[in-house]
């Protein structure tokens, strides 16, 4: 999967990037999802061995555009996952509250701690995603925000956190299909916002200020990837990839029982 990882200082243009590719994986979409479901046991494990060992913290970003799939996506690849040491953070539009601090104020609150995984819906990320398209800062306050967000993240991996970085790539044709999707489906109406059709036509200034991320913020210490995301069994199974990947290079242990347990017995 190190073919949708962004090298850092790279120039990325999204148009380049298919959203339909399904790289060198030899089957389809049944075999795909039998791989994904291989692949969901594992990273069960892995998050288990992660919190019994307590030392490592693992943070997951999500990006997208609106129904690029981020709510489908963590619902799917943590499947059965201990929710005792997993959580999702979502950001939505800040509070009055949030607006008051630095724009790093809510997510550093959120971040995980030893043992655990956090998945974030959206990040800081929109500080220089929505916030830049509808000048909700001024530009000199939102481009200073890169090397911002590169210091935090450093920080945040010098500490002992594991960074992941997922931009979920599909084109304006597949957001047209999901939009209408929604639309014709009254279950699915609470999704659906007016205010979506109009970031829509903004399509070429969101692939701009993406591409801006991409190329600024993908470090070795928080790498970003670029998942085509128009098949949703690919996209999870690029995604379950790298996370498992990910977790077995840690070389986590499970700990030893600080009492000596040699010839106990239970009567
Ligand atoms: P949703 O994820 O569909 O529930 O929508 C959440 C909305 O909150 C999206 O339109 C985001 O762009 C918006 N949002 C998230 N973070 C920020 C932010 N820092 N500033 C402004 N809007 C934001
Ligand atoms: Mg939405």
């Amino acid at each position: 999967m190190k073919q949708y990882l962004v090298k850092p200082d790279s120039t990325v243009k999204l148009s380049k990037w298919d959203p339909n590719d399904t790289g060198d994986f030899k089957g389809g979409k049944k075999e795909g999802q039998a791989e994904i479901r291989k692949l969901n046991a594992k990273l069960e494990s892995l998050q288990e061995l992660l919190f019994a060992e307590h030392k490592h913290k693992v943070l997951v970003v999500f990006q997208a555009m609106d129904t690029g799939g981020k709510d489908g996506t963590i619902r799917r690849v943590f499947d059965g996952v201990n929710p005792a040491g997993v959580r999702v953070a979502s950001f939505k539009a800040p509070t009055s509250e949030q607006l008051d601090h630095d724009f790093l104020w809510r997510i550093h609150k959120e971040t995980p701690g030893n043992g655990e995984m956090v998945i974030f819906n959206r990040s800081h990320y929109e500080d220089v995603l929505i916030v830049r398209v509808h000048d909700l800062v001024p530009k000199k306050v939102w481009s200073k925000r890169f090397d911002q967000i590169n210091e935090f993240e450093r920080m945040l991996a010098e500490n002992g956190t594991t960074i992941l970085k997922f931009y979920l790539h599909i084109d304006l044709d597949e957001q047209k299909e999901r939009l209408q999707a929604r639309l014709d489906d009254s279950s699915k109406h609470w999704k659906f916002r007016l205010g979506d059709l109009a970031e829509r036509k903004r399509w070429p200034e969101y692939m701009n200020a993406y591409e801006d991320v991409l190329n600024k913020t993908s470090t070795d210490h928080a790498p970003w990837y670029i998942v085509p995301a128009n098949r949703k069994w690919y996209r999870d199974l690029v995604i379950s990839s790298v996370l498992v990947d990910t977790l077995e290079g840690l070389k986590m242990k499970y700990p030893e029982s600080e009492e000596n347990l040699d010839g106990v017995f239970i009567e």
